[in-house]
């Protein structure tokens, strides 16, 4: 610890006071007393200080921490979640991000997925490709690394990049050693799961002791998982099988060259990895094949006898076996282009509509949701499904006490496929779709060419504040802790919140908050703590927070990897409102941001209100800078444009490539463009190009400048 010229008490000196020495003193001081403090609360039940001082403490911690990001240190209050047993979740970042999967619902689909392989990898049409074919498991999906044998980290997959730190209860799943010829790191990733049978017995006790009941296999899973007592992971009856890997050592690819190889190599360090229910003939662990029929015929074995497994398995996934193969299809953000998931089809059953309400949303669309006579559809009780909006009701011919069929396919709404006519009773009733919004009275039009009609009340309509604020704290945006949909709306309807950077003043409100029903010194202490936990927020996840119409959280990591930090988003948003300006140029030029998209994003600026509660959360909360990808290679940040016809790669296969590169790629040229990449018989892009003086390069030279 450095130490002051003068032995001043610091901890006098309000936050906004301390220089940057001082401050790194102070949160030395801090983290230290605050743990001393968590032990004696959380561990020995003793605390010394009452909830008031201690949470000025984690204040003060956390406002010198965002004026002095650069001292935020490892072992910061701010980094954990109160303080457990264990240490509560940390993060873990995963070095190869844990991607999700592209959905197949046909045969078809899975022929065009086979075709845009050959397409992307430029193959022969007829050209055999040989898939590996196993379950799809639906649990939790985890990474655990192996360091030397050695279970030594584990983590959920989180947004794919950041999971939680869930390392002790992973032991109580995973074997924490390894036998065999191990590599000397190994991080191995598969699900975790749940029987239903075990499911059951929990929820049949949970509901003994008067506890919350989990709504399905996979919840109970994750539950059990993401446990701050590894002794309750312990008690829970988990599997796990694997069917992938992440960071790994060279060894550990020594003699082998396909997926079957790699995983039967995870199950010889005595590892379980995911495989067929019904084994083949010959008795394969792994199962692969070329021919499609066998895929679809292995699938619908699966899917009649999917009730018998005793775990749900929502489809079957396909894999390109070869890894060379896997290697040259470089994933996208999201999902690889190597794999593809056969979804089994939803479950369905009849049942009958009770009512019509409708649900104002964050952007006001006014929903229809069919309030239903409870029915269990595949193991779970659904008592209302979404009709989408009045055209749906219409096309469907929906009456209020019509009998209807309704299904279900894994987390999505339940939705009405059709109405059973034969059943219609004579008093059924036709509905009729409300013209003003419920909640606030204003107009709800629809505009031309829409099929939602919306509420204009805007930011004075109720519903559409609290939806925005439910949205905003959701699992995908803030996260928060102990602030979920119920607290939202509680809080929301006593007027101890109203907009976004309100969540952050909650503290204030601490005293009052203890005296609330269910609530006490503990768990009002463990929200603050949490809501502390989320000052540092990254900019992907702010911007979806914001809950702008058509951002979803793919276009807010486009626009987040585009502008790299929230001062330059939020001026080039700015400048973008005129739509001549090249800062919309430059907005509409992102791969995947169209005009619309733009469009609600400048319309969302324009909006002073809502430049006044954007501004008001960023004094808040201090917003990461967006991580760059692969920021060492010679086009990380460049902008590139291709055109013309490549010959050694396929579009699609540069694109990607170069996205991994960190590059973004563009698809018109503007003065921002830093690279045109001109293939044979390009046209007006390259013209373009010359007179912008933009760097114009041959495809040649594009993959010297690429391979470094
Ligand atoms: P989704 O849940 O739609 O994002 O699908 C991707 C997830 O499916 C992965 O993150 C895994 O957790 C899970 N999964 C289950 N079985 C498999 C499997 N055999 N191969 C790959 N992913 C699987
Ligand atoms: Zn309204």
């Amino acid at each position: 610890m450095t130490k002051t010229l003068f032995d001043i008490d610091l901890s006098i000196i309000p936050p906004e006071r301390l220089n940057e020495a001082q401050a790194r003193d102070e949160l030395a001081r801090l983290s230290a007393e605050i743990s001393e403090h968590d032990k004696r609360y959380y561990q020995q039940d003793a605390p010394t200080v009452s909830d008031a001082e201690y949470d000025a403490l984690r204040l003060r911690n956390a406002a010198i921490e965002q004026r002095f990001p650069q001292l935020v240190r490892e072992d910061s209050p701010s980094k954990r979640v109160g303080a457990a047993p264990v240490e509560a979740f940390g993060k873990v970042e995963h070095k190869i991000p844990m991607l999700s999967l592209d959905n197949a619902f046909t045969r078809e689909d899975v022929e065009d997925f086979l075709d845009r392989i050959r397409r992307f990898l430029n193959l022969p049409g007829d050209e055999e490709i040989e898939l590996v074919c196993e379950l799809k498991a639906d649990g939790l999906s985890f990474s655990a690394r192996y360091e030397k044998g050695v279970l030594v980290r584990g983590a959920t997959r989180g947004d794919g990049v950041v999971g939680e730190n869930i390392t002790e209860n992973l032991k109580k799943v995973l074997p924490s050693t390894l036998v065999g010829n191990f590599p000397e790191i190994l991080e191995v990733r598969g699900e975790v799961f749940m029987a239903r049978t075990d499911f059951e017995a929990l929820n049949k006790s949970r509901e003994a002791k008067g506890e919350k009941l989990f709504a399905n296999p996979r919840n109970a899973a994750a539950g059990s998982l993401r446990q701050l007592d590894p002794a309750v992971t312990a008690s829970r009856n988990l599997s796990y099988s694997l069917y992938g890997w992440g960071e790994v050592s060279d060894s550990f690819f020594d003699g082998v060259s396909t997926l079957k190889e790699c995983l039967e190599k995870l199950s010889s360090f005595g590892l379980s990895i995911m495989h067929l229910w019904r084994a083949t003939p010959d008795g394969w662990r792994v199962y692969t094949t070329s021919r499609i029929d066998d895929l679809i015929s292995m699938y619908n074995l699966h899917c009649s006898i999917r009730f018998k497994i005793p775990y749900d398995v929502d489809g079957m996934v396909y894999k390109v076996n070869s890894l060379e193969l896997q290697k040259r299809m470089i994933s996208t953000s999201r999902a690889p282009r190597w794999a593809i998931a056969h979804k089994f089809p939803a479950e369905q059953a009849k049942t009958v509509v009770e009512a019509i309400d409708i649900q104002v949303g964050r952007t006001g669309a006014l929903t229809p949701v069919a309030r239903l006579k409870p029915i269990t559809v595949g193991g779970v009780v659904v008592s209302n499904a979404t009709l989408h909006n009045e055209d749906e009701i219409a096309r469907k011919d929906i009456h209020i006490g019509d009998v209807v069929t309704i299904q279900r396919a894994g987390d999505v709404i339940p939705q009405v496929v059709e109405v059973d006519k034969s059943q219609r009773p004579s008093n059924a009733r036709k509905f009729h779709f409300p013209e003003s919004c419920p909640e606030c009275g204003s107009l709800a039009i629809r505009e031309p060419g829409e099929a939602v009609r919306r509420c204009t009340g805007g930011l004075t309509c109720p519903a559409q504040s609290r939806e925005r604020l439910r949205h905003f704290v959701s699992r995908d945006a803030f996260d928060i802790e102990g602030l979920g949909e119920k607290q939202i709306e509680a809080f929301w309807s006593e007027k101890l919140i109203a907009e976004p950077a309100d969540i952050f003043h909650l503290h204030r409100h601490a005293a009052a908050l203890k005296t609330r029903e269910g609530w006490g010194e503990k768990s009002v202490g463990n929200l603050m703590a949490a809501i502390d936990a989320r000052r540092n927020i990254g900019l992907e996840r702010f911007i979806y927070a914001l809950g702008i119409r058509h951002v979803g959280e793919t276009t807010a990591r486009l626009l987040a990897r585009n502008y790299g930090n929230y001062d330059a988003w939020v001026r080039a948003m700015e400048a973008a409102g005129d739509t001549a300006s090249t800062a919309y140029q430059e907005l509409c030029a992102i791969d995947g941001i169209g005009e619309k998209v733009a469009s609600e994003i400048t319309g969302f600026f324009r909006e002073p209100h809502n430049r006044t509660v954007l501004d008001a959360l960023a004094r808040e909360v201090r917003v990461k800078d967006a991580e760059a990808v692969a920021s060492n290679s010679p086009v990380a940040g460049k902008t590139v444009v291709f055109t013309g016809t490549l010959t050694r790669m396929t579009r699609s296969e540069a694109k990607a490539r170069a996205e991994s590169l960190g590059a973004k790629v563009a698809g018109s040229v503007s003065a921002k463009t830093d690279f045109v990449v001109a293939g044979e018989d390009a046209g007006s892009k390259a013209k373009k190009a010359k007179e912008l003086g933009v760097n114009i390069l041959s495809e040649e030279e594009w993959l010297e400048l690429i391979r470094g």
